[in-house]
């Protein structure tokens, strides 16, 4: 799955990072970014638990297809 932080909600909190430093940073100006789109298997519970903590609903998941 992969995951992006939509950076008009985004008003730099910083649970995210806090939850999973590994797959969330934060900008010098506060605010979230994805480290990578994917989402390592042993980092989606963290993610989940991040995306739910997150006051503003700015994390969302993308999950992948097949064709
Ligand atoms: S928890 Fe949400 S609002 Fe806070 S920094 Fe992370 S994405 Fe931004």
């Amino acid at each position: 799955m992969k995951v992006t932080v939509d950076d008009d909600s985004c008003r730099g909190h910083g649970v995210c990072a806090a939850l999973c430093p590994e797959v969330f940073t934060l900008t010098d100006d506060g605010y979230a970014r994805a480290r990578r789109d994917e989402v390592p298997e042993a980092h989606q519970i963290a993610v989940t638990e991040a995306i739910v903590a997150c006051p503003e609903r700015a994390i969302h998941l993308e999950e992948e297809t097949c064709l």
